[in-house]
């Protein structure tokens, strides 16, 4: 059974610019999918057609099994989702807020306030149960959203650019209790350019830029297409303002950093004599982590190296 199933949608918005190309996907019920792309990409507005904010031009979306034309109030009651941008009323408390979606839900109250208190536990606001929203701070929003997305106990959540302002230990408690749900059997699906989270988090993925999927596999089948390394070098002086590396795609970190993107098959001892014959004393090389961004540059063959001298 798919927990989203997303058939040739396109999009156009009123201005005419053409968000989504033609789109198909299928997440299956327990997945833990990540949508992956830039910014501008059309992530949120994938994630705007599936939770009906956003009207599609055409195309169908089913969410677990019930297309959201010919059911929409049913195939909402599967969906939770976590919008980007906060969307609270300032004056409203926590409690109100959350205990209005259940109503919405067709929640009983007393089970309502059984999971309110639950959720708001778990993650670290139950203090701020009787706060006015203009009280809290960033993260604690952002945790009310999850609460308010998690009220109606929803088979799939969605977390639009969950992680964006959300600092390191909210990052943590949000990750576990998320690793939870989906232990519990819950379809997580997130939306990300923060790439390393799509590559701890996710079994499988999609790859969107400029309004269509340019890849959807497992992420392990995605990193192991991966021929491409980043390195970071630094240099003990400023580097030289006219840089050439032959071959090689790099761009300046700041006056002493660059960033380097080479195949793994080859060596960087190249570019270290390459460095070396211009006058670049090396203070040290790291391997940059990140190999799914490496990834990604490949893939999509638009690179952030414009600005830094690609040769
Ligand atoms: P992402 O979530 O991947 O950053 P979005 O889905 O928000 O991308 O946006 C995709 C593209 O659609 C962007 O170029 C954005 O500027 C454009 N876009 C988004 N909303 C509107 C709108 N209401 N009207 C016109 N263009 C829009």
């Amino acid at each position: 059974m798919l927990a989203i199933d997303i058939k040739n949608v396109s999009k156009t918005y009123a201005d005419g610019f053409v968000a989504l190309k033609d789109i198909s996907l299928e997440i299956k019920k327990g997945d833990f999918f990540a949508l992956l792309g830039p910014n501008g990409a059309g992530k949120s507005t994938t994630i705007g057609i599936i939770s009906s904010l956003v009207n599609k031009s055409s195309g169908n979306v089913s969410i677990c099994g019930v297309d959201v034309d010919e059911d929409f109030n049913k195939a909402k009651s599967y969906l939770g989702v976590v919008p980007q941008e906060v969307n609270l009323s300032i004056f409203e408390t926590v409690e109100q807020i959350i205990l209005n979606q259940a109503g919405y839900y067709g929640v009983s109250r007393s089970l309502a306030n059984t999971r309110l208190d639950f959720l708001l536990k778990k993650l670290d606001i139950y203090d701020k149960k009787h706060a006015q929203i203009r009280m809290l701070s960033g993260g604690m929003k952002r945790r009310v959203m999850i609460a308010r997305a998690l009220i109606h106990n929803p088979q799939v959540l969605i977390l639009d650019e969950p992680t964006a302002g959300v600092d390191v230990e909210l990052r943590h408690l949000m990750w576990n209790f998320i690793q939870e749900l989906h232990d519990g059997g819950m379809t997580i699906i997130l939306t990300t350019h923060y790439l390393e989270e799509a590559e701890q988090l996710a079994k499988n993925i999609a790859i969107i830029n400029n309004g269509e999927i340019i890849e959807n596999t497992t992420v392990k089948e995605l990193l192991k297409q991966l021929d491409k390394e980043m390195y970071i070098i630094d240099s003990k002086e400023f580097l030289p303002t006219k840089l050439h590396i032959k071959g090689v795609e790099f761009s300046k970190v700041d006056e002493t950093t660059i960033e380097v993107v080479i195949d793994k098959q080859s060596s960087i001892n190249a570019i270290i004599k390459e460095l070396d014959s211009q006058g670049v004393e090396i203070s040290g090389i790291r391997n940059k982590q990140n190999r799914l961004e490496a990834l990604f540059i490949q893939k999509t063959k638009k690179d952030n190296f414009d600005k830094g001298g690609k040769n």
